[in-house]
């Protein structure tokens, strides 16, 4: 199957095109519905930057429910992330529930026949494939894990709070807009940013995925859209075969697909060259009015699913330089648990991140590698990276 993918996915390149260079930020007045208001609160109240709310975290009981019997991706995985959290007072976030998402922000990236097929397979109990078991209460837990990150979209772009994270289960980014699998069912993040440009009218959001596979579903979803700029850090070659670096999106989208891979054993200055080198000077001349992270804790050294290197502290670093990115552009940044499958290094790992979305601080700068001018040729046919 992998390889099957990945011989659709790489494909002839077009001749170069003249470079996107840095653009001047259109202030157009949103489309949607709540409309102005997340850029007059932003303006009252000094921007994200100043902003004083606590940060949010989004949870439900219902990812609790969702039973997949002796699979790395169980609910001790939230379990264990919660009463870490508990021990330090949840690290100040303002505790909220995730609802459940609606048939118009699921029917946005999925089709109703996938919706169908959810529905029918986890009310028979029929696995979709060896990966992605389901049970009774995994509807209702995969509904509240896309309606949380949903809901942490309406609360940031509504200037509720500056971040948040969103720690429901199954995660999303392999569920493609017609199909389930890698532990996935519904594609979490991409009906989040699908949400905010529709809901909230938004031009243009940041998907980073550093979550150590690659992300076929939300790439699916936006491989031909301009407006979502997918940006993914994964071990390569590995599940699910996708996700390779000459793979930039199609039509419309060329250029907004970038993907980042990094061979198995890469660590934290690896992870983070990427990063501070390629990720950051595209995100600055892409220009999102929000930043989403697919938060997956699974390159993490203890994790059993994959082979890269990274410390929790890493994580936090990267978290800073999200932080400090969105403070820059003056947007709001939050994250939704994807993958991460060592019980304590995912709390660990979580916990870094979370605090780090909420306090910043300086991340560790490294130099630029062999890794980062690899892949800087290859982003550089699309992007001005800078000197
Ligand atoms: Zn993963």
């Amino acid at each position: 199957m992998a390889s099957a993918r990945s011989a659709r996915r790489v494909r002839p390149r077009a001749p170069p095109r003249a470079r996107r260079t840095v653009r001047p930020r259109r202030l157009r007045p949103p489309r949607g519905r709540p409309a102005a208001g997340w850029r007059r609160r932003r303006a009252r109240d000094g921007g994200y930057g100043n902003a004083i709310a606590a940060p949010l975290y989004f949870r439900h009981s219902a990812s609790l429910g969702h039973d997949t019997g002796a699979h790395p991706e169980r609910p001790e995985r939230i379990l264990a992330l919660e009463a870490a959290l508990t021990e330090r007072d949840w690290l100040g976030y303002e505790v909220r529930e995730a609802p459940a998402a609606t048939d118009e922000a699921l029917l946005a990236v999925h089709t109703q026949s996938h919706l169908d097929a959810v529905r029918e397979h986890c009310e028979a109990g029929v696995a979709f494939d060896a990966d992605t078991p389901v049970g009774a209460g995994s509807l209702e837990a995969a509904l509240h894990a896309a309606g949380g990150a949903c809901a942490l979209v309406d609360a940031l772009l509504g200037g509720e709070a500056a971040t948040g994270f969103c720690a429901t289960r199954p995660p999303g980014h392999h569920a493609e807009p017609g199909r389930a699998m890698g532990f996935c069912l519904l594609s979490n993040v991409a009906v989040a940013a699908r949400h905010a440009l529709a809901a909230h009218g938004v031009e243009r959001v940041l998907i980073l995925d550093w979550d150590v596979h690659h992300g076929n579903g939300t790439a699916a979803a936006f491989q031909a859209v301009a407006e979502v700029l997918y940006a993914s850090i994964h071990q390569w070659p590995f599940y699910p075969g996708t996700g390779a670096a000459a793979d930039a999106g199609a039509g419309p989208g060329e250029g907004y697909t970038l993907n980042l891979p990094v061979p198995a054993g890469a660590g934290e200055d690896e992870w983070l060259g990427v990063v501070e080198h390629v990720v950051v000077p595209v995100a600055r001349s892409f220009a999102p009015d929000l930043v989403l992270v697919s938060a997956g804790f699974d390159a993490h050294r203890e994790d059993p699913l994959a082979d890269c290197r990274l410390e929790a502290v890493s994580f936090a670093h990267m978290a800073r330089h999200v932080h400090a990115l969105a403070r820059e552009l003056d947007v709001p940044a939050g994250a939704v648990l994807e993958g991460g499958y060592d019980t304590g290094a995912l709390a660990a790992s979580a916990m870094a991140t979370m605090e780090a979305l909420a306090e910043g601080g300086q991340p560790r700068s490294v130099e630029p590698g062999a890794l980062v001018a690899a892949l800087a040729e290859s982003v550089g046919r699309h992007w001005t990276l800078g000197a």
